[in-house]
């Protein structure tokens, strides 16, 4: 257990504070005293306001003309509505281009293209044949991602990912080909740093676009995203492959180049097939399953209850509200970043769950949290989450708080 609880800094908290005191504003007139108050719960108390601070923010606002004081009370003026809704419009404008599937499988294609010039040139000047043998199958990937690109546009999402899940399975039948003839006969592999290099960007490119496509292909529940996304992700498996033999082969171990080969290209080999079912399965008029080709949607849905429960309990710890208006807040909030589109049923579910936990309850007309809700509020702020490369993070943390504090 941790015991001497993390603290955020006030150079960290500065940078939003401004912004956050004008939506706590929006919601409603408030005194210093309560936006004291109301910081405090927005940081889970990791964050202890710093009343001067505060006060700069403030006068700054105050001047600026977004807020007026009336007797106690700070209120929002038409100017502060404004600057807050166009922020918000701008937002939306980034947040929907970035995550639009057309652009997101057209950019992909392009780099695809990039990344198969570079290799052929590479190949081509340095004479190495794992190098030119993996630009022939980046090359095929332009095709696989053109047929996402066009399966989008034409909306035949499940035919594009059952072409892709076919597609997938040749690649791996041959690179399985491959693997054998060199089992026969190893080629005498001369390491070329260029040669590792080049390989070495292509395994992070399509590292990017991998998690890019998953993200994208997620949020906006398409099977032929998803699909390209894990072809992707196998494309990064036969890169690594080829260094395994590039390094066999300067270990005197020539073999390992096809061995390597040969795993992959049964796990090529599997998850085409996986593919071609899901698709099918999606053509038959099911909903697809996207979270069964990626671990990282796979651990976002397993979060969204207790994601869910913390964002509603924490909303409703700063201000009570009706259920409606709870919602749409919840909505803002999660469905924002989630990487999986959620459906109201889902966000239904997050209410349910709470309710029948004793976390809230309905009074008047308001939903209030509970003493429970409270100390559920806290325990979930401070739950550790998987370490990731020996990083310990926290299910909350300052960026995931900044980040829901924009749909207040
Ligand atoms: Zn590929």
């Amino acid at each position: 257990m941790q015991k001497d609880k993390k603290m955020y800094k006030d150079k960290q908290v500065n940078k939003k504070l401004g912004w956050l005191l004008l939506r706590l504003i929006r919601m409603e007139k408030n005194s210093e005293k309560e936006l004291l108050e109301k910081l405090r719960k927005i940081y889970v108390g990791g964050w202890i306001p710093n009343k001067n601070l505060v006060k700069e923010h403030l006068s700054y606002q105050m001047k600026e003309n977004n807020i007026e004081k009336n007797a106690n009370e700070y209120l929002l003026t038409k100017k502060g509505y404004d600057v807050l809704s166009e922020r918000k419009e701008r937002m939306r404008k980034l947040r929907d281009k970035r995550t639009s599937k057309e652009a997101c499988a057209a950019y992909s294609m392009w780099g695809n293209v990039g990344l198969s010039l570079l290799e052929f040139i590479v190949g081509f000047f340095s004479g190495s044949i794992g190098l030119i043998a993996d630009a022939i199958h980046t090359a095929v990937d332009i095709i696989a991602s053109a047929i996402t690109w066009i399966g989008i546009r034409l909306d035949k999402e499940a035919q594009a990912a059952l072409t892709g899940g076919i597609v997938l399975c040749g690649i791996g039948i041959f690179i399985a080909f491959e693997s054998m003839t060199k089992f026969s006969q190893p080629a005498n592999i001369q390491i070329q740093v260029i040669a590792l290099l080049t390989i070495v960007v292509n395994i992070i490119i399509n590292g990017f676009f991998s998690y890019y496509k998953f993200y994208v292909g997620g949020r906006t529940r398409s099977i032929s995203l998803v699909a390209d996304a894990y072809h992707t992700k196998t494309d990064i498996w036969s890169s690594i492959a080829v260094l395994i033999g590039l390094l066999g082969a300067s270990l005197g171990f020539p073999v390992l180049d096809s061995v390597a080969g040969a795993v992959v290209s049964v796990f090529i080999m599997i998850g085409g097939y996986e593919l071609i079912s899901e698709s099918k399965e999606v053509l038959q008029g099911k909903d697809p399953k996207l979270e069964k080709f990626s671990k990282f949607l796979q651990a976002h849905l397993q979060v969204l209850p207790d994601r869910g429960a913390f964002i509603v309990l924490w909303i409703l710890n700063i201000q009570t509200m009706s259920r409606d208006e709870c919602q749409q807040k919840v909505k803002e909030v999660l469905g924002e970043r989630f990487p999986i589109g959620l459906k109201d049923t889902d966000y239904q579910n997050i209410f349910i769950r709470l309710k029948k936990e004793n976390l809230i309850h309905l009074s008047k007309g308001k939903l209030i949290i509970t003493q429970e809700g409270r100390e559920t509020l806290k325990r979930l702020a401070e739950k550790p989450v998987a370490s990731r490369f020996g990083i310990r993070k926290n299910f909350i943390d300052l960026k995931r708080i900044h980040t829901f504090s924009e749909g207040l």
